[in-house]
């Protein structure tokens, strides 16, 4: 299917390295020195300590205080379209940075961000505010007491010039070898349980934070908390086995959670969100979203939209997406697919109902990317609004999370109860 040229189009991400030394390629990285307390810090651990712009719209740098060993440092740069983006790919960096720095652009960046992209690897992402080139990158020793310095020059180009660069990208991108799939080691035990298995998708992750309530509190965050403890409690139950699509603070693409969710033979999939409203007034409360070609109103479409861009975001490029769910919507395993997504909405709207807030509308629908599994029941649960005051007292409380986890866990009883009763061959090896 699409998605799975999709993942493999990204994994065989550009590979132009950068960097003060050139990437070896074949035999395995040289092993981390043994530990010496007379030299620290420790090989691998790399951190940032601040990161700045300077410059104007003409040209613009990107300074990134390093500490740690960026001697043998690697990193590799190389720009996006549609939306205007430069991408630093580095291995994995600790950032002791607020996330706030990113927010203010100048010259030609409009903001950036920064955070893990995959297990060991960390990125930066710097939104355009129109097309550039990047005229230099190059890392700068520590001398004295000042860090090390990555820096990254931005000059101002035309379109035209820009997509050649992006064009010269994909062109090398061809003899690239592709990394290793990142799918996780958990795979196959989980598979191999007999039971039932619901993945549980937090929102977001790494690079990507997510909505971010007025006092800080982010998305991934929240969303990663919920869904821990919904999978501790799914698996307690002894009827079906919970699998995390990420177990810490890192990203995954929106096709890398359904090919996640299809590699494990899940029956059941389940999103995990909150939202944030610009017009917060008065809104609060749990939504549950499934998929529909056509959004049951304004409102979910633009938080589909929204919640589609988590690629474009961690600075993936989105252009080989499939943008056609209506298309793909015609077979019958999707019909089914979706009555079953249905319904699982609709158990869960009435368990939520006793234990939480709802939203007054709370089953609506929409293009969602991260629900067009075509075989997996699938739905968004949006625990609430980041934006309302009130919401984010819940969903930060033990007490709320409890019952909110509860209510899943029953819901999740009441839909493979169903499933049982119209199709007895639906396997639950410890089915009451
Ligand atoms: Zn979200």
């Amino acid at each position: 299917m699409r998605l799975v040229a999709t993942i493999a189009l990204m994994l065989a991400a550009a590979v132009s390295w950068h960097g003060a030394c050139a990437a070896p390629s074949g035999p395995a990285p040289t092993p981390a020195q043994s530990a010496d307390p007379a030299s620290p810090p420790q090989a691998g651990a790399l951190t940032a300590s601040d990161a700045r712009l300077a410059g104007d719209e003409r040209r613009t740098r990107l300074i990134v205080d390093l500490n740690g060993p960026t001697d043998k440092l690697n990193f590799r740069v190389f720009v996006l379209a549609d939306p205007y983006r430069v991408v630093v790919d580095l291995p994995q960096i600790e950032f002791n940075i607020s996330p706030e720095n990113g927010k203010n652009g100048r010259g030609l960046v409009s903001a950036y961000r920064f955070g893990l992209i995959a297990q060991g690897k960390s990125r930066i992402v710097m939104d355009l505010t129109g097309p550039v080139s990047v005229d230099k990158s190059f890392l700068l020793d520590a001398i004295d007491n000042q860090p090390a310095r990555l820096v990254i020059d931005l000059v101002k180009v035309d379109r035209s010039a820009f997509l050649r660069t992006v064009a010269a990208q994909k062109a090398s991108d061809m003899t690239a070898t592709p990394p290793p799939p990142q799918l996780p080691e958990t795979l196959l035990p989980e598979v191999q349980s007999g039971l039932p298995i619901v993945v549980v998708d937090p929102g977001h992750g790494g690079i990507d934070a997510g909505a971010t309530s007025p006092t800080g509190e982010q998305e991934k965050t929240i969303v990663l908390e919920f869904a821990r403890k919904l999978a501790e409690k799914i698996n307690a139950t002894g009827r079906y086995r919970a699998v995390l699509t990420r177990e810490g603070d890192t990203f995954i693409t929106l096709s890398g959670r359904i090919e996640f969710a299809r590699a494990n033979r899940a029956s059941l999939f389940v999103s995990i969100h909150a939202d944030t409203l610009h017009d917060p007034f008065g809104v609060r409360g749990a939504t549950i979203y499934t998929l529909s070609d056509k959004a049951s109103d304004a409102e979910s479409a633009r938080y589909a939209e929204k919640e589609n861009k988590a690629d474009a975001i961690a600075g993936v490029d989105l252009t080989a997406e499939p943008g056609d769910v209506a298309d793909i919507l015609i077979d019958l395993t999707r019909r089914e697919t979706k009555t079953f997504s249905n319904r699982f909405a609709k158990v869960l709207i009435d368990e939520f109902q006793a234990a939480a807030t709802l939203n007054k509308n709370p089953h609506r629908s929409a293009g969602f990317m991260v629900l067009t599994a075509p075989d997996i029941p699938s739905v968004l649960l949006e625990l609430g609004y980041l934006s309302s005051r009130d919401d984010v007292k819940l969903l930060t409380s033990d007490d709320w999370r409890n019952r909110a986890t509860d209510a899943v866990v029953a819901a999740v009883d009441a839909f493979f109860a169903q499933r049982r009763q119209n199709h007895p061959s639906v396997s639950n090896a410890a089915a009451p």
